[in-house]
């Protein structure tokens, strides 16, 4: 068995009269994620540590923010094509670690829902995912609002 590690990382501003979404839960909020897809933050970091990992790219050459094709597109399904390619290179998800970063809403109460739905996204167990919520203690634009932040590490292995 071999293994590799992946790393993303995403930061979308937040403005009023939008979703806010993360891993494709949407959390009542004052504002939610700009960007020309729904902006889900998390779903985008998340899809850049998987084809980090398996080195297969990144998620703007996979779906270019520039090609109508993805407007106010549903993230998770982004998601879900990028894990296939990665899948079809034979690897597979031993576990994903995110943090997202935002003021508010508070990410903690949730988690649990965040976890089951990346879970049933990449067909794993919600048990091989984790999330975790921080401010950024004031500071900068995610401090203030403007902005939410997402990091995931992910695990994975290919069995030789
Ligand atoms: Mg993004």
């Amino acid at each position: 068995m071999t293994i590799r590690t992946g790393l993303g990382w995403d930061v979308h501003r937040l403005v009023p009269g939008r979703r806010f979404l993360l891993g494709g839960v949407e959390i009542p909020s004052e504002t939610g994620e700009l960007g020309h897809s729904d902006g889900d933050v998390l779903a985008h970091a998340v899809t850049d540590a998987l084809l980090g990992a398996a080195a297969l790219g990144d998620i703007g050459e996979l779906f270019p923010p520039s090609d109508p094709a993805w407007k106010d597109a549903d993230s998770l399904a982004l998601l879900k094509t990028a894990y296939n390619r990665v899948r079809a290179a034979d690897w597979h998800i031993i576990n994903l670690d995110c943090v997202v970063i935002c003021e508010k809403p508070k990410v903690l109460p949730w988690r649990e829902a965040i976890r089951a739905s990346l879970a049933a996204a990449l067909s794993v167990s919600p048990e091989a995912v984790f999330v975790k919520g921080k401010t950024n203690e004031g500071l900068g634009d995610t401090g203030t609002g403007r902005a939410v932040e997402a990091m995931a590490t992910v695990l994975l292995e290919k069995r030789l």
